[in-house]
C-alpha cells in the first residue's frame, strides 16, 4: 500500500475508558472479524489480560477502511488501510507504550463521558504529544445514562485544544459514532513519510515468543522495504537472521511479499529467545545495512525487587524453569538465585513497577501451579561507603555493614488528579510519604491536577490503595520516574534470639525505622510458638537495639502425657513431633514454622 493511503495510530486512555471494547468495535466495523467469530477483548490475547481486563502486551491490526464523510478532496470513496496498535495503559510498561507511539502519527485519546479525565489520560497524552503525534479527542461510553459528554468535551477541548463540538462522541459498546471515528482518523492523522529508495530500517515495537512460530517480532517500516527470505540485521546487537516470513496481522497473521515505508507488521526468523528481537531496536537488511538507527535504544530497567520463594522447597527447580519461560516472553523481567535463611532457596526478581511484580507471580502460580511467598517490595538503593565504594543494593539484606557516608533512593514524578473536595486529604497523604508538591492547575471547578516529587519507595507498597481509600476511589495517580536523590535511610534488622532473620531486613527512612522495627517485633511476638526456652525477638539498626518483645518460655513435655508404660504409643508421639519439625526453620536454635514467617510478611 502506498504511504498516501496508509495511517498508524494508536488509542490512548486511562485504565477501563474502554479502549479494548472500541478496538473490538472497530475489528467488526471494518469487517475483518465478524460478529459470530467475535469475543470480547479480542486483542488481548493472554487470559490473565482478559481476567484482569488490562492489556500488557501490544498488539498492532490492519484494518481496510473507505470513508464515506471526509471533508478533506479526493478522499470519500477510496480505499485506506489503517493501522491499530494497541498499547498498554499502565505506567509499569510506558517503555512499550512510548514504542508503539513511535511506530504511529497519531492517536485517538479516548476519556469515557462518565467520568472525565484521569492521571492516565494525562500520562499517555504527554507521551504522545512527547512523539508529535496527532491527537484525536473522543468521548467513551456516551450511552450510559450517567454521561455528561457536554461537560467532559469542554473538559477535553481544553486540555488538546479546539472547539468542544469537534469532540467525537462514540459508544464502543453500541457502535454508535464508530464509523464517524474512523473517518476522521483518516482526516487527522497525517499519511506516514519514508524514503522508499533508502536502506530498509523498520523499528521494533513489540516481540513476543509463539510456542509454534518461536520469536514474532512486531515492526513499523521507515524506509525502503523489507522482503521475505532476505537476510536481517539488528542494528544494536549487530545479530543476523533470515527473514522466514513477514506479513500483517488483519488480525490473524497474513504473509506478504514485503512490507514498505509507513506499513506495520510481524516478521518471523526462527530465533527462539526475546532478547534477541528486543523492542526499541532497528532491524535493517544485511547487505545494505542503514548507517543509523531509527531511534535510541533503550534497555528496560527493572525498577522494584522481591525474593520469590517456592512454598514448598522441592518446587525450587519447577520454578527456576517458569522463570525461564517466562522470561521468553518479557525482555523486561530480571532474575537470580537467592538463598534466605527464613525461606530457603528462591530468586532475587526485579521488575518493572508493582503491577509487573503482581502479574509475573500471578502468571507463576495459574500458568505453572506454584505456590509462592514474595518478600516485600524494594527498590534499588546507590550507596556510597566512607572508603569510597559504591554498591548498588536490590535486597536489603545485603546492604553493606561498613560506614556509610551517602544512600541514595529512586524518585518518581507523580501526577495526582482528584476533585477539588479531596486536596487536603491527598496533600496529607503525599506528606507522610515524604512527598513535595511541585505544583497544582485546576483542569475545571472542581477537578485538580497535584503534580508530587515522591520517593519511589513510598509508592511501591500500598500508595495506591491508601490514596483509592481516602478519596473513595475518586482520585487517580500515575507516575514516572525521575532520577533519585540523597536520603537519611537506615536498614533495620530483625533478630531471633540474637539471629537476624534477613527476610525481614529493611531499608527505611530514619523517622519511620522505629514504628516498622515494633510493628516486625509485635507481629512475630504473636506468630512465634513458645519454646523450651525464652526468645526475644530484636528490632536493630547496626548494634543498636530499637525495640524488644519476648516469646515466653514453655515445657512442652508430649510424654508427660503418657503415663504406663505403653511404649508405642510413646513412640507413635516423637515420630508425629519430628513429621511437625520438618516444616520447621531453624532460626539460630530457635525452630519457627514456615507460615509464621509468610504470615509475617503479608501486608496488613
Ligand atoms: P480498557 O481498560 O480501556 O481496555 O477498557 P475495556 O474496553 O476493558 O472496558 C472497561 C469496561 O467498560 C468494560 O466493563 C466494558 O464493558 C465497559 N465499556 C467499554 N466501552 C463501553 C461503552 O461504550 N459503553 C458502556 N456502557 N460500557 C463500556
Ligand atoms: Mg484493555
Amino acid at each position: 500500500t502506498a504511504p498516501e493511503r496508509l495511517r498508524n495510530f494508536c488509542i490512548i486512555a486511562h485504565i477501563d475508558h474502554g479502549k479494548s471494547t472500541l478496538a473490538d468495535r472497530m475489528l467488526q466495523i471494518t469487517g475483518i472479524v465478524d460478529a459470530r467469530a467475535m469475543r470480547a477483548q479480542y486483542l488481548d490475547r493472554m487470559d490473565i489480560e482478559r481476567e484482569r481486563g488490562i492489556t500488557i502486551k501490544s498488539q498492532a491490526v490492519r484494518m481496510p477502511w473507505t470513508p464515506q464523510t471526509s471533508t478533506a478532496p479526493g478522499r470519500v470513496g477510496q480505499a485506506y488501510a489503517l493501522n491499530m496498535i494497541d498499547t498498554p495503559g499502565h505506567v509499569d510498561f510506558t517503555y512499550e507504550v512510548s514504542r508503539s507511539l513511535a511506530a504511529c502519527e497519531g492517536a485517538v485519546l479516548l476519556v469515557d463521558a462518565a467520568q472525565g479525565i484521569e492521571a492516565q489520560t494525562l500520562a499517555n497524552l504527554y507521551l504522545a504529544m512527547e512523539n508529535d503525534l496527532a491527537i484525536v479527542p473522543v468521548l467513551n461510553k456516551i450511552d450510559l445514562p450517567a454521561a455528561q459528554p457536554e461537560r467532559y468535551a469542554e473538559e477535553l477541548a481544553g486540555l488538546v485544544g479546539g472547539d468542544p463540538a469537534d469532540v467525537l462522541r462514540v459508544s464502543g459498546k453500541t457502535g454508535v459514532g464508530v464509523e464517524a471515528l474512523l473517518d476522521r482518523i483518516v482526516d487527522v492523522v497525517p499519511a506516514p513519510v519514508g524514503d522508499p529508495d533508502a536502506p530498509a530500517r523498520a523499528m521494533i515495537f513489540d516481540s513476543v515468543y509463539d510456542t509454534y512460530r518461536g520469536v514474532v517480532t512486531y515492526v513499523r517500516v521507515v524506509d525502503g522495504v523489507l522482503r521475505p527470505r532476505e537476510r536481517i540485521a539488528m542494528m544494536s546487537t549487530r545479530a543476523q537472521h533470515d527473514l522466514l516470513e513477514i506479513g500483517v496481522s488483519s488480525p490473524e497473521p497474513t504473509p506478504s511479499e514485503g512490507l514498505g515505508v509507513g506499513e506495520v507488521g510481524y516478521l518471523i526468523t526462527g530465533v527462539k529467545d526475546v532478547r534477541q528481537s528486543r523492542v526499541g531496536d532497528t532491524v535493517t537488511s544485511a547487505s545494505k545495512p542503514a548507517s543509523e538507527p531509527v531511534g535510541a535504544y533503550e534497555d528496560p530497567k527493572p525498577m522494584v525487587f522481591s525474593g520469590l520463594f517456592p512454598i514448598d522447597g522441592s518446587d525450587y527447580p519447577l520454578l527456576r524453569d517458569a522463570l525461564d519461560k517466562l522470561k521468553l516472553n518479557d525482555a523486561a523481567l530480571a532474575y537470580e538465585p537467592e538463598t534466605s535463611v527464613a525461606l530457603g532457596f528462591g530468586f532475587r526478581c526485579g521488575f518493572l513497577g508493582l503491577l509487573h511484580l503482581e502479574i509475573t507471580r500471578d502468571r507463576l502460580e495459574r500458568e505453572f501451579g506454584l505456590d509462592l511467598i514474595s518478600t516485600a517490595p524494594s527498590v534499588v538503593y546507590e550507596v556510597t561507603l566512607d572508603d569510597g565504594r559504591e554498591v548498588t543494593v536490590t535486597n536489603p539484606s545485603e546492604y553493606p555493614s561498613g560506614k556509610v557516608s551517602e544512600v541514595r533512593e529512586p524518585v518518581v514524578k507523580a501526577t495526582v488528579l482528584t476533585p477539588a473536595d479531596y486536596i487536603g486529604t491527598v496533600m496529607e497523604l503525599c506528606q507522610q510519604r515524604r512527598g513535595e508538591l511541585q505544583g497544582m492547575d485546576y483542569l475545571s471547578e472542581d477537578r485538580v491536577e497535584m503534580r508530587y516529587r515522591l520517593p519511589m519507595a513510598e509508592i511501591v507498597f500500598d500508595f495506591f490503595d491508601a490514596l483509592k481509600s481516602r478519596t473513595r476511589g475518586y482520585a487517580s495517580f500515575d507516575y514516572d520516574v525521575d532520577g533519585d536523590q540523597a536520603a537519611d535511610l537506615v536498614k533495620v534488622d530483625i533478630l531471633l534470639q540474637g539471629e537476624q532473620v534477613d527476610a525481614f531486613s529493611a531499608i527505611v527512612h530514619k523517622d519511620k525505622a522505629y514504628a516498622y522495627g515494633v510493628m516486625m517485633a509485635s507481629k512475630l511476638r504473636e506468630l512465634i510458638p513458645r519454646q523450651q526456652f525464652e526468645v526475644p525477638v530484636q528490632a536493630a539498626i547496626g548494634a543498636r537495639v530499637i525495640a524488644r518483645e519476648t516469646v515466653r518460655a514453655i515445657r512442652k513435655d508430649v510424654l508427660a502425657k503418657c503415663y504406663g508404660g505403653d511404649i508405642t504409643r510413646k513412640r507413635k508421639l516423637l515420630e508425629k513431633q519430628k513429621e511437625g519439625k520438618k516444616r520447621m526453620k531453624m532460626v539460630g536454635r530457635v525452630e519457627v514454622p514456615q507460615e509464621a514467617f509468610i504470615a509475617a510478611l503479608s501486608t496488613d
